[in-house]
């Protein structure tokens, strides 16, 4: 079955919409009204999507009784943090249970893509965006380290690369990945190990680069087994005005996109969230019917440790990376 699925990545090749990958925004420019969202509505949102997406539309899959529970993972990833009022909740303005209880409610350890600004002293997040509850931005990557998450890098500005590349050069680009891991090395005391480019893009040149210095790059490349490919949720589309957010709800969609890789012999999932209201709010859901349906859930390093040593992906290819297509895709 797995030898199967990996065959079969080589021949199938599955469009993956493709618009921005990041939600948030950064300290040096907010790019909230380009990806079409409003974090100060985005719990009313979730709330309501919230009530406006029944569980009935989440539709059982027929048991697969020749995978093994062993076998089947998703290592669920969030973008763009830390939020405090995400992780933790909101409390005056939209009350709203934080993710990381969610999360701890369900025994499930997830993967943090951090921005490397956000872990700097006295920083609560965005002040015009970002409902400040009184813990800090390294409040609460500190948190999430106590409660067994880990930390990876989503580099220091959380500008997109490929732009930034061409006015900086490529070594501007490095130093942002560079900087982003040194400031979760002092929170976690390890280097991180995997990168996700802001929105997934960044040239050949750099990939080479950052693969060299022995980052492993996250991808949405059709080129890269299919495995290790991030599911795009696409949750940024579903929060503030929520133009675009999939139909018929967006755990719905995830559940759509994940039985399309089973299709292909797929158990395993990398599956990318941003942290938003609207997100943490369905989370309770997901979680739910993914385990239903016979998922564990791993943080990031050991998904890619028992894929590879499922023999699903050969370790020369794991680091294989070729994102010229999906870059062009996404813009
Ligand atoms: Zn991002």
């Amino acid at each position: 079955m797995i030898l199967m699925g990996y065959v079969r990545f080589l021949l199938s090749i599955a469009a993956v919409s493709v618009l921005s990958g990041c939600a948030g925004s950064n300290h040096l420019g907010s790019n909230n009204l380009r990806a079409g969202i409003d974090p100060n509505n985005a719990s009313t949102v979730a709330s309501h999507s919230v009530a406006s997406s029944p569980a009935a539309t989440i539709r059982p899959v027929a048991k697969i009784t020749s995978v093994s529970p062993a076998d089947k993972l998703i290592a669920l990833t969030f973008d763009d943090g830390p939020r405090p009022y995400v992780l933790f909740g909101r409390k005056a303005v939209h009350p709203a249970p934080g993710l990381v209880d969610i999360l701890d409610q369900n025994g499930v350890k997830a993967t943090f893509f951090v921005v490397g600004w956000r872990l700097t002293p006295k920083t609560w997040g965005e002040p015009k965006h970002e409902e400040d509850i009184g813990v800090s931005c390294l409040d609460a990557a500190e948190q999430l380290i106590r409660r067994g998450h880990e930390l990876e890098d989503h580099t220091y500005s959380h500008l997109e690369l490929r732009s930034a590349e061409k006015k900086n050069g490529e070594q501007w680009v490095m130093h942002d990945v560079d900087r982003g891991a040194q400031a979760i090395k002092a929170v976690t005391g390890t280097q991180p190990r995997y990168v996700r480019p802001p929105d997934w893009i960044l040239t050949d040149d750099a990939r080479r680069d950052l693969q060299k210095q022995g980052y492993r790059v996250l991808t949405i490349s059709q080129e890269n087994p299919i495995a290790l490919r991030d599911v795009n949720s696409l949750d940024y589309l579903c929060a503030g005005k929520a133009v675009g957010c999939p139909k018929p709800s967006l755990p719905d969609a995830v559940l759509q996109q994940i039985e399309q890789r089973e299709r292909k012999g797929t158990y395993t999932h990398i599956l990318a969230f941003h942290e938003l209201s609207t997100t943490a709010a369905i989370m309770p859901k997901l979680i739910t019917e993914l385990k239903a349906r016979g998922y564990r859930f791993v943080t990031l390093t050991e998904y890619m440790k028992l894929v590879e040593t499922k023999g699903e992906i050969p370790k020369q290819q794991a680091a294989v990376t070729k994102p010229t297509s999906v870059a062009a895709l996404s813009r």
